[in-house]
């Protein structure tokens, strides 16, 4: 487990007036420990196990409110459905096609991309993330 994570969590949370409830505990481990940028309906299947009266509504909203106060990111909309991530520093994906899982990259290059100047003549830019759609290797073995 991240000490250092959940703190930081705790902190961010309470600079938002957020108290830090069990499930809310919960939820955030559960992204935390899980690398494969889950989906709401994922991460709620896991925190059910620990508390099973919680309600879907409430694992979703918990999520967004997450993400509004910093603590998570959202994945580029990627298949249709939200991933979360519990990385919030810059970092690029790698998206199997085939298996649709989600992989970190962390590349030093990639965070340092030429921008097209069109794109910053006329907005501004607040974060990229950079999204390689690939075969993973697990899927490249098996043949699919
Ligand atoms: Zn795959
Ligand atoms: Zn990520």
């Amino acid at each position: 487990m991240n000490k250092s994570k959940i703190d930081e969590f705790i902190k961010k949370c309470r600079e938002s007036n957020l108290s830090v409830t069990p499930q809310r505990l919960a939820i955030f481990k559960q992204i935390m420990d899980d690398h494969t940028h889950p989906s709401p309906e994922k991460v709620y299947k896991r925190v059910k196990e620990e508390f099973p009266t919680i309600s879907f509504a409430t694992v979703y909203k918990t999520l967004e409110t997450f993400e509004k106060i910093g603590v998570l990111a959202v994945v580029t909309p990627i298949h249709n459905t939200v991933r979360y991530d519990s990385v919030t520093e810059p970092h690029h994906h790698l998206v199997c096609i085939k298996c649709k899982k989600v992989m970190d990259v962390f590349d030093e290059n990639l965070n340092q991309l030429d921008i097209p100047a069109d794109i910053l003549q006329s907005n501004k830019l607040v974060a990229y993330s950079v999204h390689f759609n690939v075969i993973c290797s697990d899927c490249l073995q098996k043949g699919e």
